[in-house]
């Protein structure tokens, strides 16, 4: 260390404390990085790495940025999922003696980020603290800094742990050093969170508040280890954060992460984006708030029915009542992001232009108060009487800060005229200066004759009289003093410039002083409000989120819907939402849906791209439109309260990951037929496709006999195995349904209409020849199509001849009579001229190629 010069030893000491950050060293106007830091962020960043002398006989590598726009650089690290530390200058460089003292005054880290790119408006950014407490039971804490959401709650597995993880999007896990690394490995590979480590899970007085709610000793800790960590990384007030609230997962619709993703809940399946996915749909939020507090309901879909009755009712009451309704949605437009601006104020990063949104914002509380009353409806009331508009806070801000402010809040021009007399004196001085100055110069120009002459100000000289070198020799008299020669001018000062200009300086240098210290105050004043903000946001989000269902509800003729308790699931022209909506809404075909005691199960057979998939989504996709308490895309549904949905997706159809195997398929279905229960809904989509065709099969057909027998959920099955559908008469509650196409002129036309009933033949040749496989292709497989089947039925009749003991003799001595093998080339035969007359197009033929065609069927039927 002692070969380094002091600063590069201060800087290795600040380090050491943080070697899982780069750290950003302040030296003037820019942060430094050095040794291996200073290597990979020019890499990342792309910024030239250079290398300085440190005292040691190797130059250091060292790179920086610009300390103004450092946040964008930041803004990168941090998406790329790195840490920054900032390390700034704590004392005067002026009055330092040796090295100016430095400390790294905040960690940012994913999971803290307060602003910039990395926020996205309406998804929370989480961090997240666990523990592990005893064999199987997990300990979560979270909290979202830029709003101050926080919740904790207890995991009865590392499944329910991942799946809280990803249902979270936790950015940031924070964990002790003794934490599982199996499990850390697991969490990693599977979404790229960044792993923090604080061991420190002690009480601290602060913390009080916060951690009152939770009753468990264990959990407190949870939630204390990420308070401490926020402490100590953010260094910084953290008053806006909520209460930690517990919450049980057991009393919400349970959906794992794979059947979120399945069902493009509210990620699409292809990738992260939003398009396409239910939330895409139901977004009609006029709020960042609002947009938040869907995504987490449709995360969370409730079980009580009550409580989902108390949803549907505001919602049906918002979309019968359509003035009202636009105009509480002009409103709600008007409202900023009140969580995120109060978590700002916080944490001290809020500017005057905060301050200007949030009094915007709360100034139409008022109206929507008077529009939740005129509903008249309970829970509009309850929620209207509840909703404060904070009239001194608006008050004050309406006085004090001026309707444009720039965004720097240390240079003055936040504070209007008549909020504080002393300011106004100095304003006024700085103003009677300028127009002193104005005359000043009008006055001079008579004096001297100079037309062009002008009086202008810079940083280092201060104001000054100019004059064109040209006109020079007109200044007579011996009051100017010569300051600065430029290339076709000079300028001068006088005595008396000199004496205002101080006066103005003074006043200026007083009155941005003052204006800093007159926004901390105010600053200070809206901090007092920050619970009473937080408790309306919370408010304003929630009848953002029903106006939103309303007015979906209404644009896209939904219903609403009812709940049964009796095994009733039935849905009279129901449609899958998001195709409905991506496709011309004329062109879908609405299904109906029966289920009962009776018919617990459906077996679903048609042809490939008829509609088998779509038609099971849209079951469970309105069974959780239901329960999150909006209305759903049918004409009539009559619907249980599920507890869970499971999917699985077979293999040839599992578009997820490139790499899912067969083993996953049986992993996932496995995970269904052990935690499903007969309140369940069960979507298996083509399972067993992912082996050979009878092992696959026979899969199948175990699993669908095992959830009949043992678990009695509401089960859609859709298989391409035609054999499967002879199961109808084995199982009680299972129902063979399929979804019907049409054969027109050899063509396949599909009708995307469900029918009770099975399939009676697949399709799979039909579509290969809507996807204009070569024709010579299509005849070919049409070929070894009939063959097999060919062989199949003798091979049936064989085996049915041999087992039926008292069948008709004579049946089967006419069958051994038949010449078998002629039989079967005939039928080839005429099968391929049939096939192959189908196969023209009339119109495409000249008289030449018809003949020819009349010849080659002549020689096939010889
Ligand atoms: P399958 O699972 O039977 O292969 P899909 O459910 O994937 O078929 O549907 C294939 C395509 O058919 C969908 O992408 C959609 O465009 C269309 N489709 C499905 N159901 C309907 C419907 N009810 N009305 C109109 N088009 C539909
Ligand atoms: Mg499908």
């Amino acid at each position: 260390m002692s070969q380094f010069t002091p600063m590069i030893q201060q800087y290795l000491r600040v380090k050491a404390d943080y070697l899982d950050a780069f750290l950003f060293f302040r030296l003037g106007d820019f942060y430094e990085m050095f040794f291996e830091d200073a290597i990979k962020a020019s890499q990342e960043l792309e910024i030239t790495l250079t290398s300085r002398d440190g005292g040691a006989e190797e130059k250091i590598p060292m790179c920086g940025v610009p300390y103004h726009s450092a946040s964008g650089y930041i803004e990168q690290l941090i998406q790329k999922g790195y840490k920054v530390a900032i390390c700034e200058q704590t004392e005067d460089p002026k009055q330092a003696k040796g090295v100016v003292k430095r400390e790294v005054v905040q960690l940012i880290t994913p999971g803290t980020v307060m602003e910039g790119k990395g926020l996205i408006d309406k998804e929370n950014n989480y961090i997240m603290s666990i523990s592990f407490f005893k064999e199987s039971l997990y300990g979560i804490a979270y909290t979202d800094l830029t709003t101050g959401e926080s919740r904790a709650t207890l995991l009865n597995s590392s499944e329910e742990l991942l799946n809280e993880i990803a249902t979270l999007g936790s950015k940031e896990l924070v964990v002790d050093h003794d934490f599982d690394k199996g499990v850390i490995k697991r969490i990693q590979t599977l979404y790229n969170a960044v792993i923090s480590f604080e061991d420190n899970d002690e009480f601290n007085l602060s913390f009080q508040t916060l951690v009152d709610e939770l009753h468990n000793d264990e959990l407190k800790r949870t939630a204390q280890r990420l308070l401490q960590y926020l402490t100590k990384t953010q260094k910084r007030s953290l008053d806006h954060l909520q209460p930690f609230s517990t919450y049980e997962l057991a009393r919400y619709m349970k959906i794992d992460y794979y059947s979120k993703r399945n069902l493009e809940l509210t990620e699409s399946i292809r990738g992260k984006n939003h398009k396409g996915t239910l939330l895409w749909l139901l977004d009609e939020t006029a709020t960042a708030m609002g947009g938040r507090l869907l995504k987490q309901w449709i995360d969370r879909p409730l079980m009580s029915k009550m409580d989902i009755n108390k949803r549907l009712d505001l919602v049906e009451i918002l979309k019968d009542s359509y003035f009202i309704r636009q105009e509480l949605r002009e409103m709600l437009k008007g409202v900023y992001d009140l969580e995120r601006l109060t978590g700002r104020v916080a944490f001290g990063n809020a500017n005057a232009r905060d301050f200007i949104q949030l009094k915007k914002s709360l100034l139409q509380i008022p109206n929507i108060i008077d529009l939740t009353q005129q509903l008249k409806h309970e829970h509009a009331k309850e929620i209207g009487d509840k909703l404060d508009p904070c009239k001194d806070l608006t008050d004050l801000l309406e006085e004090s800060i001026i309707d444009n402010p720039p965004l720097s809040v240390k240079e003055g021009g936040i504070i209007k005229d008549g909020f504080h007399d002393e300011l106004d004196r100095y304003k006024d001085a700085r103003r009677n200066g300028k127009q002193w100055i104005a005359e000043l110069e009008k006055e001079e120009r008579e004096k001297t004759g100079i037309r062009s002459l002008k009086i202008g100000y810079n940083r280092i000289f201060g104001y000054y009289i100019e004059v064109t070198r040209a006109n020079v020799h007109l200044l007579k008299d011996e009051r100017y003093e010569r300051k600065q020669t430029l290339a076709n001018s000079e300028r001068y000062i006088t005595p008396e410039l000199k004496e205002k200009e101080a006066l103005i300086l003074q006043a200026e240098e007083k009155s941005i002083e003052l204006e800093y210290e007159l926004f901390l105050k105010i600053r200070e004043f809206v901090k007092t409000y920050i619970k009473r903000i937080q408790q309306t946001a919370k408010l304003i989000s929630e009848l953002d989120v029903y106006q939103g269902f309303a007015t979906l509800s209404e644009s896209r003729h939904y219903t609403r819907p009812l709940f049964n308790s009796n095994r009733l699931l039935h849905l009279e022209e129901g449609r899958h939402p998001v195709v409905e909506k991506v496709m011309d809404s004329q062109e879908y075909v609405p299904n109906d849906c029966a289920m009962d005691e009776s018919r617990e199960m459906l077996l679903i057979t048609g042809p490939n791209m008829s509609g088998k998939s779509t038609y099971m989504r849209q079951i469970a996709l309105i069974s959780i439109m239901a329960q999150i308490g909006c209305f759903v895309p049918a004409k009539h549904a009559d619907i249980p309260i599920f507890d869970q949905i499971f999917t699985r997706i077979g293999a040839a159809d599992d578009l997820i990951s490139g790499q899912s195997t067969f083993m996953v398929e049986m992993l996932e279905a496995k995970n269904a037929i052990m935690n499903a229960t007969d309140q369940s809904l069960i979507l298996f989509d083509e399972i067993g496709r992912g082996t050979s065709t009878y092992d696959g099969m026979a899969l199948a057909q175990a699993i669908i006999e095992y959830i009949h027998d043992h678990i009695g959920a509401k089960t859609l099955f859709s298989t391409h195995y035609h054999e499967l559908t002879v199961l109808e008469d084995k199982l009680a509650q299972l129902k063979n349904i399929h979804v019907s196409a049409m054969e027109q002129n050899g063509k396949l036309v599909f009708l995307h209409k469900v029918k009770n009933g099975a399939t009676d033949k697949s399709y799979g040749i039909h579509v290969a020849e809507l996807a204009e496989l070569p024709k010579e292709l299509i005849l070919r497989a049409n070929e070894i199509l009939s063959e097999l089947e060919n062989t199949n039925n003798i091979q049936k009749k064989v085996e049915a001849s041999q087992k039926d003991e008292n069948s008709n003799l004579s049946e089967q001595l006419a069958f051994f009579e038949q010449p078998v093998v002629e039989d079967q080339k005939m039928k080839k035969s005429y099968q391929k001229v049939i096939d192959k007359v189908l196969s023209i197009n009339i119109l495409e033929l000249n008289p030449m190629q018809a003949m020819n065609i009349l010849y080659e069927i002549q020689k096939d039927l010889k």
